[in-house]
């Protein structure tokens, strides 16, 4: 730190995102992207053509994208705001709608920049603990009267509350906005977008960076009410008004036409989450019930920590954070069959080793 540093910022504690190691090969399933490359389409999306443009600013109001999305979220491109990955549009909700009075409110295991940004904006936070199993019980956000972020599935749970959950929360709450964090939904669960027609409070952020193979490409968007989304947009042309790359913006636009090549990822790595389960209940593992594209488990007897750093020293990462009450458990992202083979190898070595 430099004797430079607004006073503001001295008690900042920076997000850590996981590693992205340079050094050497291993099998990734720490940052829960997909082991999918993008649609041969989007290869072609982002052509020379396209590169040769790249003298001129992109659109900043995203038109074709936009209507794109809106078009296979049948909704109107008034309810879309574009965002450089939903870490982006999560920034542009603190600073738009959260201060000193309104507050916010998030689970208290959920994602780590809930609180990075609360802190940013130097907000008084209330962060909800989880019930048993790491549950989250709808009924501790009904009529709190602050507003809210929900990541839904959770991070890094993977445990996910039904639509008709979210409505009772957003309608108790007609004066807060609430923020529904769909950044995992595409792998088996029910998106609220269907609620954003009849509530104007709502948001729901989703991202390219998990379901659809691009979290290279940095993309995230919402879908709320025009007047929230005209709020987000104020928020974005104070700070970056190009924020989305004409690269990322046509990879998009062909990813959108290409869905079923996505659905059909999405069908592979439920098939290798159920998988990866069941193998390891025969390993004597716990596992949380999933819906997202990684699963959070742990061993007793047998440390995360421990667990961690044994997998990285045979090639394989997954995450663990040492906060108290999540040290016992590793979060390990859905790859391919031959990557969650690799890994479930690499566990029964690690668990004759201690045993
Ligand atoms: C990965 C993730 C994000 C961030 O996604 P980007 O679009 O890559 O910024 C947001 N929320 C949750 C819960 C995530 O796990």
């Amino acid at each position: 730190m430099s004797r430079f540093l607004s006073a503001r910022f001295t008690n900042l504690e920076a997000y850590v995102p996981g590693e992205q190691p340079q050094d050497m090969q291993y099998v990734k399933l720490n940052t829960n992207e997909s082991p999918f490359p993008p649609a041969p389409a989007v290869l072609e999306a982002v052509n020379a053509a396209e590169i040769s443009r790249l003298n001129l600013y992109p659109d900043p109001e995203g038109r074709a994208l936009r209507q794109k999305l809106a078009e296979h979220y049948e909704v109107n491109a008034e309810n879309i705001f574009l965002a450089n990955g939903s870490d982006e549009l999560l920034n542009f909700f603190f600073m738009a709608f959260c201060d000193g009075e309104r507050g916010v409110a998030f689970p208290s295991v959920s994602y780590g920049f809930y609180p990075v940004y609360a802190s940013l904006y130097q907000l008084p936070a209330e962060e909800i603990p989880l019930r048993e199993d790491f549950r989250l019980e709808p009924s501790d956000y009904c009529g709190i009267g602050k507003n809210i972020v929900i990541a839904n599935p959770n991070a890094p749970t993977g445990r996910i509350i039904g639509v008709e959950d979210i409505e009772r929360i957003v309608r108790s709450n007609p004066d807060h906005v609430v923020m529904i964090d769909e950044a995992y939904i595409d792998f088996g669960g029910e998106s609220c977008l269907p609620l954003v027609g009849k509530y104007e409070n709502l948001l729901v952020c989703q991202t390219f960076s998990k379901f659809r193979s691009l979290a290279g490409g940095r993309l995230g968007f919402a879908v709320g009410s025009p007047g929230l989304i005209e709020d987000l947009d104020k928020m974005k042309y104070s700070t970056n008004s190009y924020n989305i790359n004409r690269l990322t913006m046509a990879a998009a636009i062909a990813t959108i036409d290409h869905h079923e090549y996505y659905a059909a990822n999405s069908r592979r790595i439920q098939e290798n989450r159920s998988y990866t389960v069941k193998e390891l209940d025969k390993l004597g593992f716990e596992t949380l019930p999933s819906k997202a594209n990684f699963i959070f488990t742990r061993c007793s007897g047998l440390d995360g920590g421990a667990l961690y750093r044994a997998l990285k020293s045979k090639g394989v990462l997954v995450r663990h954070w040492d906060r108290e009450a999540i040290a016992n458990w590793c979060r390990v992202t859905i790859g391919s069959r031959e990557q969650m083979d690799v890994f479930l190898e690499k566990v029964r070595e690690i668990l004759e080793e201690v045993s």
